[in-house]
C-alpha cells in the first residue's frame, strides 16, 4: 500500500484516536475500539490518544500521576548506535560501554554484541544490515553510514518483512508528518538522507524503493521527513547520547519547554529488554492533563529553543514557558545595584540607551533599558553584556565542536570565557554561561578520570560543578534527570577529595575540614539520590547512576562513622589527659 493510500485509509477510519473536550479538527471522528486494540498496544489503559486543534495527536492521562511515576515503558521500534559508539556497545541492548567482552559480527566486522542471545535477538534487523554494511566496506567507502541511515535501513527491512498491514508498519506509517512546513534547510537534509538511504539499501534507482512499500520518490522524502521529526536520541544512564531510535507510541507525546514528563533509559532491566524507553512523570499530573516531554535542551533560552524546534521539528512552540512574559533566568544578568534581583539579558537591537533623565521604568516594552525585576535599576553596561553574549556563544560553538577531538583547546576556551561572562554579570543559569560551565565540568571530569588527579584540577572541577548545579536549579524542575546527574557528579567530586584510606590528619583543624567535606559530599549525594529517584522513575531507583550513588552514600556514611568515632575518641583522650594533668 502506498503512503497516499494509507493516508486515505487513515482518514476513513481515524479509529485509534479518541476525541476529547478540546476543540479538534478530528473531534467528529468516532472512536473505534477495534482498531485501537490492534495498534499502540504498549500504551497502558490510563493513557489515551486524543487530538487537539493546536497540537494534533497527543497522549493524555485519565488518572492523576505522581512525580517519579513511570507512565509507560516501551522498546523502540528500531534503534541504531552512533558511529563512535558502534565498537563500544552491544547493537541489540546498547549495553557495554567499552568493548571488553563484546563479540564482533564475523561477517561485517562492524557490529558488536554482548553474546549470542543479543545477536540472535537482533538478527531480524541485522540480517540485511550485515549485507548492506559489507557492500559499503567492499565498495572501498571508508565512512560507515550514519546512525540515521542505519536506523532508516532497519525500518525498511523490517517493514518489508512485516508487511503493510502489520501493527508494527502501521504505527511507523502513522508517525506525524509536517510535510507542508519543511524549511529549505531541512529539505536539503531530508533529500540527502533519502539519497544515502537508497544507496545503502543497494538500489540502483529510487523507483526500486517500491519493493519496500513506498510508492515514489516524493513518498520517500515524506517518509524521511517523518523519521527526522520523530527520532529519539537514546542516552546512557548518565544522559550521554548513544544513538538514534524511533518509537511511534512515544512519538505521540507533544512537546513543552517546561515538560511534565521525561523520556529516559535508566537501564533497570535485563539486557534482552533493553534499551527500554521509560516515560516518567516529573511532577504531579492531574487526570485529563496532556503528557508533555521536551524534544530539545530546555536549558536554552527562548530564541534558541524556538529556532531549534522550527528547524528540526518544524513547529513554533507556544508552550507556557515560551508564552510567559516574565523574565527567564536563562536570559538574565544580575542587578547592577546587586539587590539580589536580575535584569533580562539585553538582545541586539531591542535595548537602546535612553537619556539619563528618563527614570520611568519601561519594563517589557521595545527600545527600553533592561531593568532589575526587583528594584527597577537600569542595566547600564548593555554593550558589554551584548559583547560577552556574542563571544560567549562563538566560544561555546567552537568548544563543543572540539570537545572530543581537541579537549585541551576546548577546555582552554571554556576557562577563558567563563570569567568574562561572569564579570559581565550573567547569572549562573543564563546562556551561554551555564552551557560553558557544564561543558567545562565535563572536560575536567574527563581529565580526572584519565590521569592521576591533581589537586588543582579537582578543586576547579568542584567549583565548576557547584556552579553548574546552582545554574540548573534555577531553571529546571526538581527531579529533572539533568539536575540529578549534575548533583551526582558534584557529590562524587567532593567524595574524591577524601581518598580512602586517609593518612592520619596532621592537625585537628585539618581533620575537622576533612569531616566537613565528607559531610558535604554525603549531603549532595543524598540530594542526588532524591532527584534521580524522580527523573529516572521511582521503581528504577535512579537507574544505573542512582545505584552508584546509593553505594557511595553507604560508603561515605561508614567513613563518616569512622571519623566521628575517631573524633570522639580523640576528644575523650584529650579530656582524660586534662583530668590527669589536673589531678
Ligand atoms: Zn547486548
Ligand atoms: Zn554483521
Ligand atoms: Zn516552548
Ligand atoms: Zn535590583
Amino acid at each position: 500500500m502506498s503512503f497516499a493510500k494509507l493516508k486515505a485509509a487513515r482518514q476513513d477510519k481515524p479509529s485509534y484516536v479518541t476525541s476529547n473536550a478540546l476543540p479538534s479538527q478530528e473531534s467528529s471522528a468516532v472512536p473505534s475500539e477495534g482498531a485501537k486494540e490492534s495498534l499502540y498496544k504498549s500504551i497502558p489503559d490510563h493513557l489515551q490518544i486524543r487530538t487537539s486543534a493546536v497540537s494534533g495527536r497527543g497522549l493524555w492521562t485519565t488518572k492523576p500521576c505522581l512525580p517519579g511515576q513511570v507512565l509507560f515503558a516501551v522498546k523502540p521500534h528500531v534503534a541504531a548506535l552512533s558511529n563512535e559508539r558502534l565498537a563500544l556497545h552491544c547493537s541489540q541492548c546498547f549495553g557495554g560501554g567499552g568493548n571488553a567482552g563484546l563479540k564482533r559480527c564475523t561477517q561485517c566486522q562492524l557490529i558488536y554484541y554482548c553474546d549470542s542471545t543479543c545477536q540472535n535477538l537482533d538478527w531480524t534487523f541485522h540480517k540485511n544490515e550485515c549485507i548492506a554494511l559489507q557492500r559499503v566496506t567492499a565498495s572501498g567507502e571508508t565512512a560507515i553510514p550514519s546512525d540515521a541511515i542505519r536506523c532508516l535501513g532497519r525500518i525498511m527491512w523490517k517493514r518489508q518483512k512485516q508487511g503493510p498491514a502489520s501493527p508494527w508498519t502501521q504505527e511507523i506509517d502513522l508517525l506525524q508528518s509536517h510535510k507542508q512546513e519543511v524549511q529549505p534547510s531541512a529539505y536539503e537534509l531530508h533529500t540527502h538522507l533519502a539519497i544515502s538511504l537508497v544507496r545503502y539499501l543497494g538500489l540502483s534507482s529510487p523507483s526500486e524503493i517500491a519493493a519496500f512499500g513506498i510508492a515514489s520518490g516524493a513518498d520517500l522524502a515524506d517518509f524521511v521527513s517523518r523519521f527526522v521529526t520523530n527520532t529519539f536520541t537514546i542516552t546512557d544512564p548518565s544522559l550521554a547520547p548513544l544513538g538514534a531510535s524511533v518509537s511511534p507510541p512515544v512519538a505521540l507525546i507533544n512537546h513543552s519547554c517546561d515538560p511534565n514528563a521525561v523520556v529516559v533509559f535508566p537501564r533497570s532491566r535485563p539486557n534482552n529488554q533493553e534499551p527500554l524507553m521509560q516515560v516518567v512523570a516529573l511532577r504531579e499530573i492531574s487526570a485529563n492533563e496532556e503528557i508533555l516531554t521536551a524534544y530539545i535542551d530546555t536549558t536554552l533560552p527562548k530564541a534558541q529553543r524556538q529556532t531549534s524546534l522550527r528547524e528540526t521539528y518544524l513547529f513554533s512552540c507556544a508552550c507556557a514557558l515560551c508564552m510567559s512574559t516574565q523574565s527567564d533566568l536563562r536570559d538574565s544578568v544580575w542587578c547592577p545595584k546587586a539587590c539580589g534581583g536580575v535584569c533580562p539579558a539585553p538582545t541586539e537591537g531591542k535595548f537602546t540607551r535612553l537619556p539619563r533623565s528618563c527614570t520611568y521604568p519601561h519594563n517589557g516594552t521595545e527600545n527600553s533599558l533592561s531593568r532589575c525585576t526587583q528594584c527597577l535599576s537600569a542595566l547600564q553596561k548593555t554593550d558589554e553584556v551584548l559583547d560577552a553574549l556574542r563571544i560567549g556563544q562563538q566560544a561555546l560553538d567552537k568548544a563543543s565542536l572540539l570537545q572530543s577531538t581537541d579537549p585541551a583547546k576546548s577546555k582552554q576556551l571554556c576557562s577563558k570565557l567563563i570569567p568574562i561572562l561572569t564579570s559581565a554579570g550573567l547569572t549562573p543559569s543564563s546562556h551561554p554561561l551555564l552551557a560553558l560551565t557544564r561543558l567545562y565540568t565535563a572536560l575536567l571530569i574527563a581529565d580526572l578520570q584519565s590521569s592521576s588527579p591533581s589537586q588543582e584540577t579537582l578543586d576547579e572541577a568542584v567549583v565548576c560543578a557547584t556552579k553548574a548545579v546552582a545554574g540548573l536549579d534555577g531553571i529546571l524542575r526538581y527531579g529533572h534527570p539533568v539536575r540529578g546527574i549534575a548533583r551526582a557528579e558534584l557529590g562524587k567530586l567532593l567524595a574524591v577529595d577524601e581518598p580512602a584510606p586517609r593518612p592520619p590528619a596532621a592537625s585537628a583543624a585539618e581533620e575537622a575540614f576533612g569531616a566537613k567535606r565528607l559531610r558535604m559530599a554525603l549531603d549532595v549525594l543524598l540530594q542526588a539520590r532524591g532527584e534521580l529517584g524522580v527523573g529516572f522513575g521511582a521503581p528504577n531507583e535512579g537507574g544505573a547512576v542512582g545505584r552508584d550513588v546509593r553505594e557511595d552514600v553507604v560508603r561515605l556514611e561508614r567513613e563518616l562513622g569512622v571519623w566521628q568515632k575517631g573524633l570522639s575518641e580523640a576528644m575523650r583522650d584529650a579530656n582524660e589527659a586534662k583530668t590527669v594533668q589536673r589531678s
